[in-house]
C-alpha cells in the first residue's frame, strides 16, 4: 500500500517510510492510497469474533500488502492483550471502556501497535542507526508512547510535555520509567510541544544528525489501529440487538480516534452517524457549525487531553471527504461543553445512573445525552480511567476515589525530566548534543 500526503506536494511513500517519517516533507499527513471494504461476511459474523480476530481482520486490511501475515497477527494480538467492554449506563447509552490497557488510556493500543510495527521494520532491515521517536503530549499521549516503547531495542523516545499542565499521575507514567524514555518538561502549553515537535521534523540538520520519528496521532501507525474499538464495539452491539441505528460519540482533541472510526465506517461498519464532543476547545465545533476552520491557541480545561487549538487529524478529515463541509455534515455532529457542564454532567450520572465518567468521557456521555434521538442507540467512548485525573474528580463528586493498582505502580517511581524551554533554538541544540 502506499502513502499520499495531505498536501499532495510530497511523493507517495510506503508503509515503513510513512511510520519512520510520521509527516510527509510538505508538512502533510500520509493516507492510505485505498481503504478497502471489509467483507460481508465479517460483518455477518462479527458478533462470534474475539476482539483480536476483528483487529487482525482490519489491521490486514491496512497493512496486509506490507506485512507478513504472522507477522501482523502477533503484533495485533500483542497490542490487544486486554478487553474493552461496552457497558451499559442507561438503557439507551453505553460506555465503550477504553481503560483496561497498561496506562488506563485508549491510547494504549495505537503506541503498542505503533512501538511493534517500528520494531519490525527496524529488525527487517537490520537497522543500526537508533530511531528517535518524539512526541507532543498533553498527558495520556505521553504515557501511552513511554510505556508502549520501554524498552524496544533500537528506539529512544522523547516525550515533550506542558510545565505544571498534567495531572501528578500522568506525569508519573512518563517521566518515571528511565531505560530509553526521557521526558523533557518544557515551558509552556501543549501547542508549544506539538510545534517543537513539528519544527524539528523540518528541521534539515538536525534529521541529517539523528534518525526522527513521530508517534503523536499524525502517524498511521498509531492512529489507524484505533479504528479497531469501533469494528469490536459493533460486535458487542450487535450482540446485545442494540446495533442498528448506532451513534458513536468520540471525545476529541487531534480527532486521530475519530478519523480512525471515519475510516471504518468508509470499510463499510454500519454506524449510523458520529458525534464529536469537545470541550471548551470548541473549533471543530465551530466549523461544523460555520464551514470555516479557525485555529487558535489552546484554552487550558478539566478534560485536558482534548485541549488542543488546531487539531492535527483535521486535513485528513477534510481529505476523506473530498474537502466538503456538507459531506463531513452529513456524517458527524458536534457537541462543546465547558468546564462547569462537564463537572455537573460528572455528578449528574454518578447521581442518577452510579457510573463514574472521567472529564473526557463526560463530554461524551452528555452529547449522548443531548442528542440522542428517536429508535437510536448510542454508544461514547470512555478514553480514560478516572482515576488518571483523581485531584479533579474527587473536587467534583466529593469523594475519595480509589487507585487502581497498575495506576500506583507509577507513583512509586522517581520523577526524572530535562527542563526546556519553547523555543525550538533551545530544543535543537539539546537534540544535538546527544
Ligand atoms: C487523547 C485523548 C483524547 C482525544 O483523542 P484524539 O484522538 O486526540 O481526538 C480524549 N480523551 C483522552 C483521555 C485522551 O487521552
Amino acid at each position: 500500500m502506499k502513502y499520499y500526503s495531505t498536501n499532495q506536494q510530497a511523493p507517495v511513500a510506503t508503509l515503513d517510510k510513512a511510520v519512520v517519517k510520521g509527516l510527509a516533507e510538505d508538512k502533510g499527513l500520509y493516507m492510505p492510497e485505498r481503504i478497502k471494504p471489509l467483507s460481508k461476511e465479517f460483518f455477518d459474523e462479527i458478533q462470534n469474533l474475539s476482539f483480536q480476530e476483528i483487529a487482525y481482520q482490519v489491521a490486514d486490511a491496512f497493512f496486509g500488502e506490507d506485512v507478513p501475515a504472522e507477522v501482523l497477527r502477533q503484533i495485533v494480538y500483542d497490542t490487544l492483550s486486554f478487553d474493552v467492554p461496552a457497558v451499559p449506563v442507561t438503557d439507551r447509552i453505553f460506555s465503550l471502556e477504553l481503560f483496561h490497557g497498561p496506562t488506563l488510556a485508549f491510547k494504549d493500543v495505537g503506541a503498542r501497535f505503533m512501538a511493534r510495527l517500528l520494531g519490525y521494520f527496524n529488525q527487517k532491515e537490520a537497522n543500526d542507526r537508533l530511531v528517535n521517536v518524539l512526541v507532543a503530549t498533553s498527558g495520556d499521549t505521553g504515557s501511552a508512547v513511554a510505556n508502549g516503547f520501554l524498552g524496544v531495542p533500537g528506539i529512544h523516545v522523547y516525550v515533550l510535555y506542558p510545565k505544571g499542565k498534567v495531572s501528578p499521575i500522568q506525569e508519573c507514567q512518563f517521566t518515571t520509567l528511565g531505560q530509553n524514555i526521557t521526558a523533557l518538561e518544557v515551558d509552556g502549553v501543549f501547542d508549544d510541544c506539538q510545534a517543537l515537535v513539528k519544527s524539528a521534523f523540518m528541521d534539515a540538520e538536525l534529521n541529517a544528525h539523528m534518525k526522527l520519528t513521530s508517534a503523536n496521532s499524525i502517524n498511521v501507525a498509531r492512529f489507524l489501529p484505533q479504528s479497531f474499538y469501533y469494528f469490536y464495539a459493533y460486535a458487542q452491539m450487535k450482540k446485545r440487538g442494540l446495533a442498528d441505528n448506532l451513534v458513536v460519540c468520540v471525545p476529541s482533541g487531534n480527532f486521530g480516534n475519530i478519523c480512525s472510526a471515519l475510516f471504518g465506517k468508509r470499510m463499510g461498519l454500519p454506524v449510523k452517524r458520529f458525534v464529536a464532543a469537545n470541550n471548551a476547545n470548541d473549533i471543530f465545533y465551530n466549523y461544523l457549525q460555520t464551514g470555516e476552520y479557525k485555529p487558535r491557541p489552546s484554552v487550558q480545561t478539566i478534560a485536558n487531553a482534548m485541549d488542543v487549538g488546531d487539531p492535527s487529524n483535521f486535513a485528513r478529515i477534510l481529505d476523506l471527504y473530498g474537502h466538503s463541509h456538507e459531506a463531513i455534515c452529513a456524517d458527524i455532529s458536534g457537541a462543546a461543553y465547558t468546564d462547569e457542564q462537564i463537572a455537573e454532567t460528572m455528578r449528574f450520572c454518578l447521581g442518577e445512573t452510579g457510573y463514574l465518567l472521567d472529564p473526557h468521557g463526560a463530554c461524551g456521555y452528555r452529547a449522548l445525552q443531548e442528542g440522542l434521538q428517536e429508535g437510536e442507540t448510542g454508544i461514547f467512548l470512555e478514553t480514560a480511567h478516572p482515576a488518571k485525573f483523581k485531584e479533579t474528580v474527587e473536587g467534583i463528586i466529593s469523594r475519595p476515589i480509589e487507585i487502581p493498582a497498575k495506576l500506583a505502580a507509577f507513583m512509586e517511581g522517581t520523577k526524572q525530566s530535562i527542563q526546556m524551554t519553547n523555543d525550538f533554538a533551545d530544543f535543537k541544540q539539546y537534540l544535538m548534543r546527544q
